[in-house]
């Protein structure tokens, strides 16, 4: 059986957004529990991270999810909500960690030269790309390309181009493991048709989708999805048979900008036939 556990289910800010007084984060606070929303990563099974994100030191402990097993991690891209480099080097020997497995970094070129600017910042002058530096940092990068399925241990992973800041060749993925395949998408806009295609050319059919739910129901997308766009996007899967029986269809990346604290948001997902995603849940 293959499980996932978000460590973070929030948008560019988190949500609460600390310096905010809007109502939604108000309601937030007082609620506290699943509307605490922090910045979105995810972890499969205990192995592999989605995203090194600023908060999954945070998330770590307060959801009792050691990430002392990760050996991969795939990286969707190099914003800053969803790559924080110094992970990187705050899982080396120099700080103290010893005998961690070595850790495969898998992005697209454009995120991976992006990581290894970002690190040369904290760790100048040394760059990713220099073999005595991942030896330091016990690590491995690899550079994806999009549509082409590769092996990842015992995963399998396709990568997908999101429809997003193209600076950064954002990825989603579809991770498939002991016969169940689920889809991690966010940040994108509007999926690309190739994606569409890619979806039937690998014939997946997806257990799990976890999709980009930024902007809430009285919202339009832009370069995120909004919650109508989330809808259409499940009755698209639904319709062209991308979807297993009982699939489960869960929202993340949350801004607090018109998304209610997260009794409300579940009522009205509820409504419309999907789930809404916390930090800590596990499916
Ligand atoms: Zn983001
Ligand atoms: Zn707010
Ligand atoms: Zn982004």
């Amino acid at each position: 059986m293959m499980n996932i556990t978000f460590l973070g289910t929030a948008a560019a800010n988190a949500f609460p957004e600390a310096f905010c007084r809007c109502a939604n984060c108000e309601r937030a606070r007082a609620l506290g529990g699943p509307s605490l929303r922090k910045r979105s990563a995810a972890l499969i099974n205990d192995d592999l991270l989605i995203d090194l994100g600023p908060d999954i030191m945070t998330a770590s402990f307060l959801h009792g999810r050691p990430l002392t097993n990760v050996r991969y991690c795939l990286q969707t891209h190099a914003h800053a909500d969803h790559f924080d480099p110094s992970h990187l080097l705050s899982r080396s020997p120099e700080y103290g960690v010893v005998g961690a497995p070595r850790l495969h970094l898998y992005a697209s070129p454009a995120t991976a030269q992006q990581a290894a600017q970002l690190l040369e910042r904290d760790c100048a002058p040394a760059s990713l790309f220099d073999p005595e530096i991942r030896e330091r940092l016990n690590l491995e990068i690899h550079q994806i390309t999009p549509l082409q399925s590769f092996a990842v241990g015992p995963y399998q992973v396709l990568a997908f181009p999101a429809n997003h800041d193209p600076a950064v060749e954002s990825l989603l993925y579809a991770v498939e493991a002991d016969g169940r395949t689920v889809f991690y998408g966010t940040d994108t806009a509007t999926l690309l048709e190739d994606t569409w295609q890619a979806f039937h050319r690998h014939r997946l059919r997806f257990d799990v989708v976890i999709l980009d739910h930024t902007y809430g129901p009285d919202q339009r997308g832009s370069d995120h999805l909004s919650a109508h766009q989330f809808i259409e996007h499940v009755a698209r899967m639904r319709e062209e048979g991308l979807l297993a029986d009982r699939a489960r269809l869960l929202a993340t990346h949350i801004a607090h900008e018109g998304n209610p604290a997260h009794p409300e948001l579940v009522d009205w997902a509820a409504q419309h036939g999907y789930e809404i995603a916390y930090d800590g849940l596990t499916v």
